[in-house]
């Protein structure tokens, strides 16, 4: 923990906001940022001694090298539902080569499933594969896990924003963080990737949430445009900071593309030429990470993800869910974190037996961003 961190606690706990330990479950922290996304910002006393169980649990796990399990998820990733409107190259959705049965969680199964889990974890990603605003139950499961203290943090083509209704739905439920996929300044250039989307629709959904935080006098959902820096879209980066402060985002970020087959004729096809701007390198005419091989993942004791059906596995990188721990809606979801087929997991991969997704993760991978904008 950063020193800032711990003096804003300390101020926090002597300035009468907290009287003392004995009233810790009403203690509400202010946290400094900790992610490109600030994730947290303000959490309980419960989230942060559970944080400090996983953090321990990370630290006795790498030491004994036995996969030590304390403490529930701080962040969970959940997949309202696998359906989009887009074809987007890259992604198994877009591709409709998804290998396993589509659909979307109703907003009943996700309340059971959420209330489960104690304390909240401090952080819901609201989507995984699939457009989660094409569901309409999106905005109410973004109302229950915000009524719970928990950041909530959603990712969209815009697309389904240029509906007025949607847009102020969004703005109304209490997210925190808009992330807008558009990788491009134009319609040629955005249609490249994000193949079947409609630039103007893009334009009035950004427009139409900005206008609404504006009249609702909202500072939130902040609107952080993400922009996947490729061959073809490079030429238009000061046009999208150019368009980001017009139509009312708050952040650009510019990231490095992510590719799922790793070809030498992929990469050029795809990949600035600049290695700054990707992050891959090209070894034996195919493309590797940038990063060491790394011995362990810290994500998997702090952080799971659940499919639209219940279905849990250990990250966002098993798209297809090859490695299914157990089922949330069966068992309920402590029972699946704790449970034998899950440690078995976390002591697989501590092991070295890594499955081919972890060569492609982002875990422990440094330059996954190449700039971002504060407006
Ligand atoms: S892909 Fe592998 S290394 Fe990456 S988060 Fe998943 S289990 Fe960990």
């Amino acid at each position: 923990m950063k020193s800032t961190e711990l003096s804003t606690i300390s101020r926090e706990t002597t300035n009468g906001t907290a009287n003392s330990v004995r009233t810790a479950s009403r203690i509400r922290i202010r946290w400094h940022e900790l992610s490109p996304l600030n994730p947290i910002k303000l959490i309980t006393f419960e989230q942060l001694v559970n944080l400090g169980k996983i953090t321990a649990a990370v630290a006795a796990t790498s030491v004994t090298r036995r996969a030590m399990v304390w403490g529930t998820p701080t962040m969970l990733m959940l997949e309202p539902t696998t359906a989009c409107q887009l074809k987007c190259p890259h992604c198994p959705t877009g591709r409709g080569e998804l290998a396993r049965p589509g659909g979307r969680i109703s907003l009943e199964k996700f309340r059971t499933l959420w209330d489960s889990i104690h304390p909240a974890p401090i952080r819901l990603q609201l989507w995984n594969q699939g457009e989660p605003l094409v569901h309409p139950d999106t905005p109410g499961i973004i109302r229950h896990a915000t009524a719970s203290g928990s950041r909530v943090i959603l990712s969209t083509n815009v697309e389904a924003l240029a509906n007025p209704r949607t847009a102020e739905a969004i703005v109304r439920s209490g997210l925190h963080t808009l992330i807008l996929s558009l990788d491009g300044a134009s319609a040629e250039s955005h249609v490249q990737y994000r193949v079947g989307g409609k630039w103007d629709r893009v334009e009035r959904g950004v427009r139409n949430v900005a206008e609404i935080k504006r009249k609702l006098n909202r500072k939130y959902p902040v609107l952080q445009w993400q922009f996947l820096l490729f061959k073809h879209n490079l030429n238009e980066r000061d046009d999208a900071l150019r368009l980001a402060r017009e139509w009312g985002a708050n952040e650009l970020v510019f990231k490095t593309a992510q590719l799922e087959a790793f070809e030498k004729e992929e990469g050029e096809r795809w990949l600035p030429d600049d290695p700054k701007l990707r992050r891959y390198v090209l070894k034996d005419d195919r493309w590797v990470l940038k990063r060491a091989e790394r011995p362990f993942c810290a994500r998997i004791y702090g952080s799971a993800v659940v499919q639209w059906d219940g279905t849990v596995v250990p990250c966002c990188f098993d798209k297809d869910g090859e490695f299914v721990i157990g089922n949330a809606h069966d068992a309920g979801f402590p029972a699946v974190w704790q449970s034998d087929a899950y440690r078995a997991f976390r002591q697989r991969i501590l092991t070295g037996e890594r499955p081919p997704m972890c060569a492609n993760c982002t875990e422990g991978l440094h330059g996954m961003y190449a700039k971002k904008e504060r407006f």
